[in-house]
Order: structure tokens, then sequence, then C-alpha cells
């Protein structure tokens, strides 16, 4: 396979020299967060009073951890470190308690960001031969602002149509020949089931790949949405805090995602002892931003559980990989004692070919006990096929679930378009425990 990168001394510099930016770059980020009202509070009393205080990586360890509560508490500016008139971006994002974050970029971090995209899009093969329809949201979340940018510095064709609007999106695909999207997994998943009824084939597009995130799924449901358009999806992780996408991309081999570590300093940790982990074990994935001058961001813990592959990716690029998300700290399920994480239960469901492009979780309680109800979408044609065929992938379904996380849970079999469909970012589990 050619590899086609985008800035190829970066990309393929040994570990040694990915460790010497990080350094030089981590003392910068120190001196930018030094005039922040927060970290101006905070470094000093771990011995960091200045840039020079950093001495190797492993200083950064004597940091104390970032948390979406610190943002929350220096809302809106207190870790800012530009002047106002040097921010020219701002992304906020409300969180579920509705106190609102915040991020601001300069102009030089705005370059930076795009450059990182850029680079993310050219390691999945992306060039400016694409046509590029980008169906994140725009506006204040960055998944849509965050890929135009890269995309056109690559020099894609783009379509900023956003989410939603299903017959569009499929009409613009056909009428542009898009090759490129950018899009939520579960999103995808409808629109696939939008298609049959849309007049328009697989054959009239010409979609060649997909750049799938801003939500958690599984390796199971990026197989079924290659099968199902014949396209490759490659995953795309990154936050607002972080900037947005372009923090962690896979690239043509698809198998991890490539922290790009000139920008950013991973760790795994402990969730529970805050104790850093070697690469491979499983942990809470904590984040420095090493280039955001406005809004520096050190150690932050991002409530995202990955780990970190050790091996080199057979692409050349150094930067290490990470797994995919398996969840978050906030969304693991407690039933009945056991621990589950709705990622498990996807796995299962979109192993089974019947099953359709749409599920939901709901956790209800009958007296003391759990429920789980696992209600899923199936075909059309298998729905309004043999009754006895759906009690038997109900029971299928029922029985992979127990053997994988050993509950048992009620099935639901919908046909197509009975369950809640999102444009962006899909909500997969109710709880309605509380309320009984
Ligand atoms: P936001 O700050 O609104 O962009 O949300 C960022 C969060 O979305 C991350 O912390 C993850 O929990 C989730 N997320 C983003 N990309 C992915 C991905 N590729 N896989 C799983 N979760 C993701
Ligand atoms: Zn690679």
């Amino acid at each position: 396979m050619e590899i086609s990168y985008w800035n190829k001394d970066v990309e393929t510099a040994s570990r040694q020299d990915i460790e010497t930016i990080q350094l030089s770059r981590l003392r910068e980020i120190v001196a930018s967060a030094l005039s922040t009202d927060h970290y101006k509070r905070l470094l000093p009393k771990v011995g960091i009073a200045s840039a020079s205080d950093i001495k190797t990586l492993d200083d950064l360890r004597k940091i104390p951890f970032t948390m979406k509560d610190d943002l929350r508490q220096n809302y809106p500016t207190g870790l800012l470190s530009v002047d106002f008139k040097d921010v020219v971006r701002m992304h906020s994002s409300s969180g579920t308690t509705g106190i609102p974050t915040v991020i601001y970029l300069s102009r030089e971090d705005m370059e930076s960001w795009t450059d990182l995209v850029a680079r993310s899009i050219v390691a999945t093969g992306g060039s400016r031969d694409d046509v590029f329809q980008n169906m994140m949201s725009y506006g204040l979340f960055t998944g849509g602002l965050g890929l135009h940018y890269g995309a056109e510095r690559v020099g894609m064709m783009v379509i900023p149509i956003g989410g939603g609007n299903t017959g569009k999106q499929i009409q613009m695909m056909n009428d542009f020949q898009t090759t490129a999207l950018h899009i939520t997994p579960s999103y995808l998943l409808h629109i696939h089931s939008k298609l049959a009824q849309s007049g328009v084939t697989l054959e009239d597009l010409n979609l060649q790949r997909a750049f799938i995130g801003a939500e958690p799924h599984s390796e199971e449901t990026r197989q079924k949405l290659e099968e199902l358009f014949g396209i490759k999806c490659f995953n795309s992780y990154g936050l607002s805090e972080m900037n947005g996408p372009g923090v962690a991309f896979e690239c043509e081999y698809r198998d991890g995602m490539h922290i790009w570590e000139d920008g950013f300093i991973p760790e795994i940790i402990d969730p529970e002892t805050g104790d850093v982990l070697p690469d491979g074990e499983l942990g809470e994935l904590v984040l420095t931003n090493l280039t955001r001058k406005a809004m520096p961001i050190l150690r932050y813990r991002t409530r995202d559980l990955a780990h970190l592959y050790d091996g080199v990716c057979r692409c050349g690029r150094q930067h290490r990989r990470l797994s995919r998300i398996k969840g978050r700290t906030d969304d693991m399920m407690i039933i009945n004692g056991v621990n589950v994480f709705p990622s498990q239960i996807e796995e299962v469901i979109m192993r089974i070919p019947e099953v359709g492009t749409n599920y939901q979780i709901y956790l209800t309680k009958k007296g003391a006990i759990d429920q789980l109800t696992v209600k899923v979408e199936i075909y059309s044609k298998i729905f309004s096929g043999e009754a006895s065929q759906l009690d038997q992938i109900k029971k299928r379904i029922a029985e992979e679930l127990r053997a994988s996380i050993f509950i048992h849970p009620q099935v639901q079999l919908h046909e197509p378009g009975y369950l809640p469909v999102f444009e962006g970012k899909a909500v997969r589990v109710v709880d309605q425990r509380d309320q009984m």
C-alpha cells in the first residue's frame, strides 16, 4: 500500500524526536498556562513557577489533573491566556448539567488545529480529489467546523451541509458524487435505512470513505457500515476541550487511532487512583494539549476509557495508537450490581445479520430489581415475515447478550423507523429507574 503523508517528517519522526518536540512544546504551553488565573494558582504549589521548572517529560506528572468542573468554575475566561482580541474562535459545549464550558483559539491555534485535521484526512487516503460532505453539525459543536477547515486545507471540495435533512443529504451525495463523509455512525446507519425509499441506489453514488466519530461505537458497527455501503470507515476521535476532531484518527490500516503526539501528550490512568498505567492497559484517557496557546489545558481527564497500543503501525507513523473508546466512566450502567457498557450490548446486536440500523437500551425497575430491555429494529423484509423466525431472532439476541454481559435482557423487535433518530450524537440509553 502506498502511504500518503501530510507532513512526513513529523508523522514518521522517531519516538526520540517526538519526545524532543513534546518537551519543548510542554515548556511553551506551561509558560502560557502560568498566565491564566487557574494555573497561576495551581502550578507554583507543585513546584512549577516557570517553564524552566519542566526539566523532563516526567515533570508533567507533577501537574494536577484538570477536570470538566475546573472548566466550568473558570467560565468564561479563567483559563484564557491571551488578550481577548487575539481570540479568533470560540466553541462551547453545554454537557449534561447545562453549565457551559468554552474553549478559545487564537489565529495560531486555528492554524495548528487545521493542520492536524488535514494530516488526519490525508492519513486515511483522502486528498484534493475528494468531494467531502460534512454531515456533522456546524456551530458551537466542534465537529462541523473542525473537519471543514482541515478538508479545505487538503483541497477537498467541501459540501458544508451539516447534520440532518436526510433526503437532501442523499440528493447531494448523488448530485455531487460525494466520495467522503464526516458523520456519526448512528446517523450513517440511519441514512442507509432511508436510501431504499429515496429512489437513489448505492450504485448511483460514488462513496468511498467515511470519517465516523463523536460517539462510542463498536467494531461490529463499523463492519456493518462498511458492508452496507461498500466503503471504508475511519474512526475519528476528538473532544472540544482538546479543540475537537483531529486528536486521534485511524490511518489506512484502520487498526487503532494515531494520537498526534506532537500536538498532545496522552496518558492512561486508573480512574480510581489516578495512577498512570502502562501502554496496553485499559483506563481513562488524560490529554495535554501542547499547542493551544489561547487556552492551555494540562492533563485533562476525558472520562473516556481506552488503552494505548504499544506496537508500531505498518504505516510507518510512530505516533502511538489509541484503541476504540470502550465507553465513558460516566456511561457505565450498573444493572443489579453488574457493570455493563452500552458498547458491550452494541457489539452483540450488530453481529446479528437480521438486525437493522437502530437500537436503544432501556433501564427500568420491577420492585427492587433492575430490568434491561433492548429494543432493536429488524430489516422490514424479515419483520413482516414468519412470526416463528422473529421469535428465534429474539431468543438468539437474548441468549448472546446473556452470554456476554451476564444479564438476561428483555428483547423487543421493531420495524424500521420505530425508534427515535438522532442526527448528531445518538442517545442509546434511556434510564428510567429513578422515576419508578
Ligand atoms: P464533544 O466535546 O461534544 O465533541 O464530545 C467529545 C466526546 O465525544 C469524547 O470525550 C468522547 O466521549 C466522544 N467521542 C468523540 N469521538 C469519539 C469516537 N471516535 N469514539 C467514541 N467516542 C467519541
Ligand atoms: Zn498507521
